[in-house]
């Protein structure tokens, strides 16, 4: 099987097609159909397998049949009138919690690749840069945001940076790491904190290894969960 025929939205195609994409590899072969039936999933894979793809080509694809309803959803700058409106906040569909920038930024670029010539925005943020400059940015438009826990869990404490009242899927990328370093009570806020008004959300756990930790973390907040163990 080849991505010709996965049935991905055209513009999707054609981005993992100039990404240089022929054939999935194992892991995106089990997670492209899974998360298209809105599983949540647990992907136990390392670093060049191929885990990025596995969660960015079916969400952005899954989104990018949606997407002019959801960029018309979107608050829009253009319209934004600061002497009227109180907050402008960004308000993700997608959150992906990575455990450093250097990783951060790679995934964004990954996720700018696919959503080329599409209407979804993809943002990243991450500690020890600037706050102000992030927020600036999540401004101008924010579908798909990427960055690392302490940050992103700082925004989630700023109502009028960020809100994930609408996101739909969370990702929790190199979940073993980030456990390691002990960042459990920002994934607790953030994987908690689109739960108030949506209930569909969808999570996503990936993590080279899959010790107690990351476990109970599957347990608290993933639902109908897909465990691939390599
Ligand atoms: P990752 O495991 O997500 O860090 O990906 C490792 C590398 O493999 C990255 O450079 C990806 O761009 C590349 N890659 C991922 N999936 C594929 C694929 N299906 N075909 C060719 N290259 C891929």
């Amino acid at each position: 099987a080849d991505f010709k025929n996965a049935g991905l939205h055209p513009a999707m195609l054609k981005n993992v097609q100039l990404a240089g994409y022929e054939v999935p590899t194992p892991i995106q072969r089990y997670c492209l159909p899974a998360i298209h039936l809105g599983y949540d999933v647990v992907g136990v894979a390392q670093t060049g397998s191929g885990k990025t793809g596995a969660y960015l080509i079916p969400i952005l694809n899954k989104l990018m049949g949606k997407a002019k309803k959801f960029a018309a959803d979107r608050p829009n700058p253009a319209t934004y009138n600061p002497a009227i409106d109180v907050v402008f906040r960004a308000e993700p569909l997608v959150v992906i919690v990575l455990p450093t920038r250097e990783l951060a930024v790679q995934v964004f670029n990954e996720a700018r690749k696919f959503c080329y010539r599409t209407m979804l925005r993809p943002c990243v943020v991450y500690g020890g840069g600037p706050m102000r400059a992030q927020e600036e940015q999540l401004r101008k438009g924010c579908d798909v945001l990427i960055g690392t826990p302490g940050r992103l869990a700082h925004m989630i404490d700023r109502p009028q940076t960020l809100t994930l009242r609408r996101v739909r899927y969370i990702v929790i990328d190199e979940a073993d790491e980030m456990l390691q370093d002990d960042w459990k009570d920002d994934l607790d806020k953030i994987m908690s904190g689109g739960e108030q008004e949506e209930g569909n959300i969808n999570y996503m756990l990936f993590s080279a290894t899959f010790p107690k930790g990351a476990r109970d973390l599957a347990m608290t907040h993933l639902a109908e969960t897909h465990v691939r163990l390599r």
